[in-house]
């Protein structure tokens, strides 16, 4: 039978001219399909005389450059598990890492946390540099290896990659992703998103994370089709770079970065066909925004490391802002009560998802695996939805942040749709504290518009005439800044830390 190896699945439909462009660099330098299937092949070689057998975790934390990505393909290849760390993660962090995932080979970009040799020392691995020369050189040892590799055999069900989830509701957990997991995905993304050769993607995102690696990458490489590929996100340069491409993914931070930048205009999206958006919620403001200065509606769609993308809105017809769209071809999802029954349509509860882009577990962690999966296979993704009369998926949070005050369930999305339409705002996060009448308060902490003048009690005050009691903020906090993670998404953990305490002294001075 056929090899289900995701790299031989991509590989079908790589481009026949071998000199084919599949990366453009910021200063217009470009790498061809060629180049880099090239260096996989040697990288790949070099792998496994090191030690990365099939099966074995080779663990990354490397800067976005053409050698990281011949790296990832270069574990698919020979079978290896990819297993990407972000790139800020700290010494601690990387060490938790190290110790969970107990991986034979290490590649780092010199400089970073992992880049340590007691590190490997202590936990018996053994470490290569990308992008450097001399001792350990993963690049030096590749141009010594012939440039062709048989590539690993295997089935749908074979691991690919471990992926550790963002961290946002607690300790990273590490997701276990089989090739068939991944080729499924990539095969569906393909039927909806219209990739051809002629595409160029603006890849501002990073790759260590499953919107940038799986969502853009396998989409790019099942396609044939071309990338800008920038190291991050710089909004004078995606001003610049746009005109040379024709589809950008990012993240909501992205589109409100560009919408905060005076050159960016009608003009700069003449070429782009599609404007997509994932990993956090995208505002209705931010949308509508959107939409009157560039004439674009963006696309928002909706994934998760455990189960890949799950849905997106349409390519073709109506894109509904605040939606996040129709299940992906394959996967199916219902909404669900806390014992996994489905449902009426348009009432509010889990979102649990099955299909063949659901995960093969938590690394080394059997209990939680089977904690998050219901007894007919469908995985508890831990987010709270809806599903409208025209079967468009809504997000209204997730579970963890829930606030339940004085027994009423109150859905901090709802509160922030509230007031993040009052003037002068810019955006908001609803949190609950601890409180002793209600067991949790509701509390707001709101970022103005620059230059609006803005009390906390004034919002506190249009937001009750909007909603009900129970659901009106308690206090308003304003601050400069949310706290984001990487992949911009709010870390409200952190804010129920901070405002615990906060509401505490302000209640009591009341
Ligand atoms: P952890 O699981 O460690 O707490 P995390 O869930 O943030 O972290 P990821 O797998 O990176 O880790 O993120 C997936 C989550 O991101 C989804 O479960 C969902 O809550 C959120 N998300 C992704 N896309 C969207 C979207 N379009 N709208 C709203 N939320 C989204
Ligand atoms: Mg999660």
């Amino acid at each position: 039978s056929a090899n289900r190896n995701l790299f031989a699945i991509l590989a079908r439909n790589f481009p026949r001219d071998p000199g084919a462009p599949l990366l453009e660099s910021a200063d217009g330098s470009i790498r061809s399909y060629a180049e880099i299937l090239d260096l996989s092949a040697r990288i790949g070689r070099a792998l496994r005389a090191a030690g990365a057998t099939p099966g074995e975790r080779v663990m990354v934390q490397v800067e976005k450059t053409p050698e990281a990505l011949a790296l990832y393909l270069a574990a698919l290849r020979i079978g290896a598990i990819y297993l990407p760390l972000n790139t800020g993660y700290r010494r601690d962090e990387v060490e938790y890492f190290l110790a969970d995932a107990a991986p034979k080979v290490v590649v780092v970009t010199p400089g970073s946390p992992l880049a340590d040799e007691s590190l490997m020392k202590d936990h018996g691995a053994r470490m290569l540099t990308l992008d450097a020369e001399g001792r350990g050189s993963l690049m030096d040892a590749a141009s010594r290896q012939p440039a062709e590799l048989e590539d690993f055999v295997c089935d749908d069900d074979t691991i690919a990659a471990i992926l550790y989830t963002s961290g946002t509701t607690g300790k990273p957990k590490g997701a276990m992703l089989s090739h068939g997991n991944l080729s499924s995905n990539a095969a569906a993304l393909h039927e909806i998103w219209r990739f051809d050769p002629r595409d160029r993607l603006l890849h501002a995102l990073p790759i260590f994370h499953t919107h940038g690696l799986f969502v853009a990458l396998n989409t790019t490489l099942m396609n044939g089709t071309s990338m800008i590929f920038l190291p991050r996100f710089d909004a004078a340069e995606i001003v610049r770079l746009l005109p040379r491409a024709t589809v950008m993914m990012g993240v909501p931070t992205f589109y409100t970065r560009l919408l905060a930048t005076p050159e960016f205009t009608r003009d700069c999206c003449r070429q782009i066909r599609l404007f997509i958006s994932g990993s956090a919620p995208l505002t209705v403001e931010t949308f509508n925004a959107f939409k009157e200065r560039t004439g674009h509606t963006i696309l928002e769609r909706y994934g998760m490391t455990e189960a890949n993308m799950v849905s997106s809105n349409p390519y073709l017809r109506d894109r509904v802002a605040g939606s996040v769209g129709f299940p992906l071809p394959g996967v199916s999802l219902r909404i669900a009560d806390d014992q996994g029954r489905a449902l009426k349509p348009g009432e509010v509860g889990g979102i649990e998802v099955k299909g063949p882009n659901i995960f093969h577990g938590y690394w080394r962690n059997p209990e939680k695996t089977k904690s998050e999966f219901r007894a007919d296979g469908f995985f508890i993704t831990g987010d709270v939805g809806r599903i409208d009369e025209r079967g468009y998926v809504h997000i209204v949070g997730r579970s963890k942040d829930l606030i339940i005050s004085g027994g009423f369930n109150v859905y901090p999305k709802e509160v922030e749709t509230v007031i993040d339409a009052l003037p002068g705002v810019a955006e908001s996060a609803v949190i609950g504290v601890p409180h002793a009448d209600f067991g949790e308060a509701v509390v707001a902490v709101v970022v103005a518009r620059p230059q609006a003048a803005l009390a906390e009690r004034q919002i506190a005050e249009a937001t009750r005439e909007h909603l009900a009691t129970y659901k009106a903020p308690k206090a308003v906090f304003l601050v400069k800044e949310l706290p984001r993670n990487t992949m911009g998404k709010v870390e409200k953990a952190k804010l129920r830390e901070t405002y615990k305490a906060t509401f505490a002294q302000a209640a009591a001075v009341r």
